[in-house]
Formats: C-alpha cells, sequence, structure tokens
C-alpha cells in the first residue's frame, strides 16, 4: 500500500520565545525537523514526505531536501492559520495512489522506527491509529476557576503523540467534515472521532517528546545522546 506521511512544521513557536521556528532550531547541529524528516526517509512503508510550512520557509525546505538527501520529500505546501489548516493543505497535495497517511509533528524527531511501522500497519487494518503512552500524572477536571470538578480514573487516561495513521477515505471524510461543522482540533484523532471512528492505540515511548518549550530543547540534547531509531 501506498503509504503519505505528512509533517504539519507551519507553526510559529511562540512558547519556545526564539526568532526562527522551533522546527528550525538545531539540534547536534541539524534542525530538529531534519531529525525528524530522516525518521520518515528511512522506514521502508514510507513512500513519500509532504512538508507543511510557512511561505517564508519554502525555499529553505528545498535546500534541506539536497543537503540531507531526503529523496522522498515532496515539493512543501504553504501551512495555514491552524494545525488542522496546515494539513487539510498538504492532504490535497498527496499522491492520487496513496492509501494510508501517517500525520506527523515536525517537532517531535524521537519517534522510534517501530512505533512508526506499528502505527501505519494498524491503521491499514482497523482504519486509524495513535501512538500515545499511558498518564503518568493523575488528571483532574477544573472549572476555569480552578475548583477541581472530578478526578479521572488514570488507569483508563492515555497521552497521545503523533503519529496518527489513517486510511485516506477516513481522514479525507473527517476533515470534510470538520470544515463542514466548523470544527477546530489539535490532533487529527479529534476529528476523525467525530465521523464515527475509534483510532486504536499504539503504545508508544516518553522519549516522543514535542518540542515546544526552551525546556524541551535542553532535555532534548540529552535524549539525543542515547536516542536509538
Ligand atoms: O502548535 P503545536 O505544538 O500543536 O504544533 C504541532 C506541530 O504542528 C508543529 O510541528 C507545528 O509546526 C505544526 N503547526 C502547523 N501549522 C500551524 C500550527 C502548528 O503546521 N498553524
Amino acid at each position: 500500500m501506498f503509504v503519505s506521511a505528512i509533517i504539519p512544521a507551519a507553526g510559529f513557536g511562540e512558547r519556545m520565545g526564539a526568532t526562527i521556528s522551533k522546527q528550525f532550531l538545531l539540534l547536534n547541529g541539524k534542525p530538529i525537523l531534519v531529525h525528524t524528516l530522516e525518521r520518515f526517509q528511512a522506514c521502508d512503508a514510507v513512500n513519500e514526505i509532504i512538508v507543511a510550512t510557512q511561505r517564508s520557509s519554502m525555499q529553505l525546505i528545498e535546500e534541506i531536501k539536497e543537503k540531507y538527501s531526503l529523496s522522498k520529500l515532496k515539493s512543501p505546501v504553504e501551512g495555514g492559520q491552524r494545525r488542522q489548516d496546515s494539513v487539510a493543505n498538504a492532504l490535497r497535495c498527496i499522491d492520487a495512489q496513496s492509501e494510508i497517511v501517517t500525520v506527523h509533528d515536525a517537532v517531535r524527531p524521537f519517534v522510534h522506527m517501530k512505533e512508526l511501522t506499528q502505527s501505519i500497519e494498524t491503521a491499514k487494518y482497523f482504519g486509524a491509529s495513535i501512538v500515545a503512552v499511558r498518564a503518568k500524572d493523575t488528571m483532574k477536571v477544573a472549572s476555569t476557576d480552578g475548583r477541581v470538578e472530578k478526578t479521572l480514573n488514570r488507569s483508563s487516561l492515555w497521552n497521545v503523540q503523533t503519529p496518527q495513521t489513517f486510511q485516506r477515505s477516513i481522514l479525507l471524510e473527517a476533515y470534510r467534515f470538520a470544515e463542514k461543522n466548523n470544527l477546530t482540533a489539535t490532533d487529527d484523532s479529534f476529528l476523525v472521532e467525530q465521523i464515527g471512528v475509534s483510532p486504536i492505540i499504539v503504545e508508544g515511548s516518553y522519549d516522543n517528546i514535542k518540542i515546544t518549550t526552551p525546556d524541551d530543547l535542553l532535555l532534548a540534547e540529552l535524549l539525543l545522546k542515547r536516542f536509538v531509531p
């Protein structure tokens, strides 16, 4: 089956407080985005990679493709206002023969090959899969003024990461539904859940952090030292 990877990389990374977008910050001399793209380039199950980026970074993506020999990387597409707009733009550009779409944040360079391939295999058979780890902390629901309303049962809670992988037809239908009903989501799974599909959880690793704040960048430097793809 032809598998497309969509990498949303059009965020401004305001929480990082840096002058360049967080996906282009260097980790051991190489942009975070390149570390991430190398994971997908190395995965035999992935046929093409599409990055959604800001217009001002399009040329940079072309340069990265050459410099790091990322042969699966297609021309970038322009990102949108929200993450889901960036993914939607990339979805319009995937190969006509694509049957599976895996979506992965540009700023999660520590995805293991095992998680990526399991996510793809699971989506092939069950329609949708998400990589997640068991919640370590107890989670509570609170009102806007900070009063605890209830305590959730930790044994059924998961922290959700990416990759999130879907049969193409399911993801397209979810995005059409979201547009029609004005839904906003922070992950693709939510949109797929709205059309009645229950993604299967692939248990991942705590290494697969989303580099969001300066603290995460420090942690990423440590993780890189011992990371085995
Ligand atoms: O903002 P958040 O941390 O959820 O971003 C996750 C990923 O989505 C990042 O790789 C970011 O570059 C990307 N993103 C995007 N377009 C946006 C916002 C975020 O591609 N408008």
